[in-house]
């Protein structure tokens, strides 16, 4: 169950001529996650960070999610969705399950941020948040547009300040300075403002302390204000609103604030521990259950809960082909190798027994880490070229415009033609030259009580 780091390392070790494998996930590729947030921005292609499911081969692939387990039966329920949200389901007999479905996003069950915020945990999160980071600038950069609404529109807040968080903080810095302040030249830089709110009282919290007072001095340098113990209450349209009544106006929130359970661990009746994860041994199996394993950032061993991180899921899907192909026997044991961050303006931060600093080397090590962690050779290949792309000619400031379009769909095709219902025989009136109106000052954008309640779903929908 699932493409993630997990089941995808699990998938490319186990024997096939032992076993006949299916998986079943929703997603038909494996994402490379530490490399997402470069998508975001443009400085990576989507596709250059995904490897297909199918190309693995000598397997079974079903685009559908699991819903239940019936260990008795030994059967998972699976689920297809239609187009019109009607369901196909199906039910797939099994010796071994391997449960490696990951997390989602955790939101605390505060208002607001399922509806308004954007997440960065898929591709299709990534895509969103490019399209809205390049129309916020187009928007910003109308004729009529004040300097008030421009500040408001270029704010872009971020909700957690934690790997994903800062990378992502330090991308859309870089792309800011770099490529936005020379095509946008009426959406001015000094407008533009980039907030990482976090409710603890230092970012970064896993990496020395050292380390991270020197990244936050680079971090704060790229024009990233860090505001740490601010906890956000609400998140509305336009907006977040802070524990202590303040309301922030900005033009996009992303939401990065660490994992929580997902539709199928909550229903799942396995174990759990106290972070709502499945609950399995030392050998990765399933508590109380024998055919049964878990792994990655749903999974914890008990009595040792090990961080949420690609390492860990990747360890633990090698360690379980060579379990499942009878090579070892031993418990899993995960040894580290450090941890690292981007943090913007070509500088990372690094953590390791082997190596630690913040700057140009880390950042350099960085990109070779994660160079070599890629598996097809065709993104080998292509992620190092998109790198010398970038660096020479920029990143892409076009946006496909789904969201836009999508809004003026919504609008002008539920609108009655005027015309529709004029007498046949009214003669055509003469058409004057349609003169563009002059712009002024005075068109308002709209501000979160003025929206629609159409607009909010719209929103919603989003
Ligand atoms: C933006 C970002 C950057 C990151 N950077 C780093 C980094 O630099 N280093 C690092 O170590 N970690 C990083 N992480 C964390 C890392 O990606 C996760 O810890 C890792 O993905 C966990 O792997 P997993 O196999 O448990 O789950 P995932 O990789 O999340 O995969 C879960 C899979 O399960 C599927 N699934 C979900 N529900 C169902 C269902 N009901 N039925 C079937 N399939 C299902 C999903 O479609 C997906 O294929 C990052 C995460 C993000 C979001």
């Amino acid at each position: 169950m699932g493409t993630g780091w997990g089941s995808f390392k699990t998938l490319s070790k186990i024997d096939t001529s032992k076993y006949d494998v299916t998986v079943v996930s929703p997603r038909n590729h494996f994402l490379f996650t530490p490399l997402l947030a470069s998508t975001t921005v443009g400085t990576l292609d989507f596709r250059s960070i995904i490897d297909p499911v199918r190309r693995k081969g000598q397997h079974h692939y079903y685009m559908a999610r699991c819903i239940d387990v019936n260990t008795k039966d030994k059967t998972v329920t699976c689920e297809e969705l239609g187009d019109f949200g009607e369901t196909n389901t199906f039910t797939l007999p099994y010796n071994k399950l391997v449960i490696g479905v990951g997390c989602k996003a955790n939101t605390f069950n505060i208002p607001g941020v399922e509806e308004y915020a954007y997440f960065l945990k898929e591709l299709h999160d990534a895509r969103k948040i490019r399209g809205r980071i390049i129309e916020l600038f187009e928007r910003a950069s109308l004729p009529n547009r004040t300097v008030d609404e421009k500040r408001k529109l270029l704010h872009i807040v971020i909700v957690g300040g934690g790997p994903t968080g800062i990378e992502f903080g330090g991308e859309l810095s870089d792309f800011f300075w770099r490529d936005l302040s020379r095509y946008f030249p009426d959406a001015p830089i000094h407008e533009v403002c980039i907030t990482i709110l976090e409710a603890s009282n230092k970012i970064l919290s896993a990496f020395d302390e050292n380390l991270v007072k020197q990244a936050v001095r680079s971090i704060m340098k790229t024009g990233v204000h860090i505001r740490t113990d601010t906890l956000v209450k609400e998140v509305k349209p336009n907006a977040v609103v802070l524990s202590d009544g303040t309301e922030i106006p900005c033009g996009m929130v992303v939401w990065s604030t660490g994992n929580g359970p997902n539709t199928l661990m909550q229903a799942l009746r396995f174990p759990k521990s106290r972070a709502a994860k499945i609950l399995v041994d030392e050998h990765l199996r399933v508590q109380g259950e024998e055919d049964v394993y878990a792994l990655g950032d749903c999974a914890e061993m008990e009595g040792q809960p090990l961080p949420a991180t690609a390492q860990v899921a990747q360890a633990q899907g090698h360690y379980l082909a060579s379990l499942l192909n009878g090579k070892t026997q031993n418990p899993f044991v995960f040894i580290s190798v450090g941890i690292m961050a981007y943090i913007g303006r070509q500088k990372s931060i690094m953590d390791s027994k082997y190596f630690k600093g913040t700057g140009l080397l880390s950042w350099i090590l960085w990109r070779s880490v994660y160079l070599t962690r890629l598996e097809l050779v065709k993104n080998k290949c292509q992620v190092p070229f998109e790198w010398v792309r970038t660096f020479i000619w920029g990143r892409d400031v076009t946006t496909f415009g789904d969201q836009i379009t999508k809004r003026y769909q919504k609008k002008y095709m539920t609108q009655k033609n005027p015309l529709e219902n004029k007498p046949a025989t009214e003669a055509p009136t003469q058409q004057t030259p349609s003169t563009q109106p002059a712009p002024t000052a005075s068109t308002k954008e709209e501000t979160p009580s003025q929206l629609t309640e159409t607009t909010k779903e719209e929103l919603k929908n989003n």
